[in-house]
């Protein structure tokens, strides 16, 4: 998302563009791959603020407004156990005893009167301090992770008080979230229309092996076939460690730098089950699901750990063809079920709690399955590197703001556009705004 972005914004500004991609398709952890007839995303997608955000301002500041379809997610709906109901917060919060419900009440009135200067007083605050000033009870704190787990995939210690609460204002107020037609992979394709648009070009498998450093600066890369090219800007989204590390080499950077890169920690991980189904059996868009009410705060960093498996998990439920029928053949359905697990786990056994989870919430899917996949976070990392986490760099405390890596490297001619520098927001808005962020600052040089 980051290199396309910056390669349509970098190709409209006038200068020569090359986008080089490893893959075979081009997206990273933004995606989607094509199975029996069906578009499958890599994981489970949502966009947060869809067209209103970083995403769209992409579109808009190379002149092509239009250039992605969004298809704005109608009334999404709320689960718990076999209870079905509107997914609103007042709906979330009857899973609370009724103490905590007064008491996040409390939080979220503070989070709507908060200005932007009370806001960036609590950069640094971890969330699950500033929630302990509504609630000290695990289940409020599950509450909260729930919703910022979905945000950034951090935990709730370490998680910025004030990114989750712009992300939450922002969310809520623009009520933009969205999806694109055509599937995940619209998203950068589109930007990658506007590369070729304004002159510039994109190769899909052409891994970069290195990128070539003459006096004391970045000038072009080798491929992994031996082509060179030379340009007086080399933006990475590749993993940062391995761009640092590998691709450019650590001898290269300030030695504090290449410490600094090395002991960055990732977000969390995630799984998605995929379901073809022969038919239509739903018409949401998108279900969340809670088997039995809030979780308390212990059990889930255990879930998270791989500690504990229950026999059925929460779950994000998406029908993409909900959005955008072409996505599979005529009268088919597909449904994505995501959920948070840990890095490594036995997938076997997640699997099947995904796939009884799937059950619970659609009993009416038995016996028209055509087929079921797992996407684990080891495709991810096949497709994206970063141990197959979901965002790129923690959105925690000690990694945000001025404390994230610049998208400006130590060494000249070498910048970063991912979400893993800079950039505010959640996922691919987040590398879409750190590639709107170093463009900004390479078009004004
Ligand atoms: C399961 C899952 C669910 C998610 N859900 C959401 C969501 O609902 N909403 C949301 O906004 N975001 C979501 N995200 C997060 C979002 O997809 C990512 O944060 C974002 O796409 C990361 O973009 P990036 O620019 O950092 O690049 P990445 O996606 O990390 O891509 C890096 C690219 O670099 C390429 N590459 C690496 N090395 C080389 C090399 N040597 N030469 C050439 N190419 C190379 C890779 O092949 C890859 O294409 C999700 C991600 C996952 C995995």
């Amino acid at each position: 998302m980051g290199g396309a972005a910056a390669g349509a914004l970098m190709a409209h500004a006038g200068r020569r563009t090359l986008v080089l991609e490893k893959n075979k398709i081009v997206g990273g952890r933004c995606t989607s791959y094509e199975k029996d007839g069906f578009i499958v995303d890599l994981g489970v997608h949502l966009f947060g603020v869809g067209d209103k955000g970083s995403l769209g301002d992409v579109c808009r500041r190379i002149d092509m407004p239009d250039a992605i379809a969004w298809v704005t997610i109608d009334q999404p709906v709320l689960q718990v156990g076999d209870k079905i109901g509107k997914y609103s917060r007042a709906n979330m919060m009857k899973t609370l005893p009724k103490e905590e419900t007064d008491n996040l009440g409390r939080l979220f009135q503070e989070m709507a009167r908060l200005t932007p200067a009370d806001i960036d007083e609590l950069w640094y605050v971890p969330l699950e301090e500033w929630v302990n000033r509504f609630s000290r009870d695990p289940k409020a704190h599950a509450f909260i992770q729930m919703i910022g787990g979905q945000y950034f995939r951090v935990g709730l210690d370490s998680a910025r008080t004030a990114e989750f609460i712009n992300s939450f204002q922002e969310v809520v107020m623009a009520r933009g979230s969205a999806y694109p037609r055509g599937g995940c992979i619209a998203i950068p394709k589109a930007y990658l229309s506007g590369v070729e648009k304004y002159g510039g070009r994109y190769l899909t498998e052409a891994g970069v092996r290195r990128v070539i450093v003459e006096n004391g600066a970045a000038v072009g890369g080798r491929l992994e076939d031996g082509t060179e090219f030379r340009a007086p800007v080399i933006i990475s989204n590749a993993d940062i460690k391995v761009t640092v590390s590998d691709l450019v080499g650590p001898e290269h950077f300030p030695a504090d730098y290449v410490e600094r890169i090395n002991g960055l920690t990732w977000s969390y991980h995630c799984m998605a089950l995929k379901v073809a189904l022969e038919e239509r059996i739903t018409g949401h868009q998108l279900l969340m699901y809670q088997p039995y009410g809030t979780e308390d705060g212990k059990n889930l960093e255990r879930k998270l750990s791989g500690e504990l498996l229950p026999d059925l998990v929460p779950g994000m439920v998406t029908a993409p063809t909900n959005y955008d029928p072409s996505l599979a053949p005529a009268g088919r359905q597909m449904i994505f079920y995501g959920t948070a697990c840990p890095a490594k786990a036995d997938w076997k056994k997640w699997g099947k709690v995904l796939l009884d989870s799937f059950f619970a919430c659609y009993p009416r899917a038995k016996g028209k399955v055509l087929w079921h996949r797992l996407d684990t976070p080891d495709l991810v990392n096949a497709y994206a590197g970063e141990s197959g986490n979901i965002i790129g760099v923690g959105q925690t405390v000690d990694q945000i703001k001025d404390r994230r890596p610049s998208v400006v490297t130590p060494l000249p001619g070498l910048y970063l556009a991912s979400a893993e520098a800079g950039g505010h927001g959640i996922g691919t808005e987040l590398a879409a705004d750190s590639a709107r962020e170093l463009c900004d600052i390479l078009t004004a040089q």
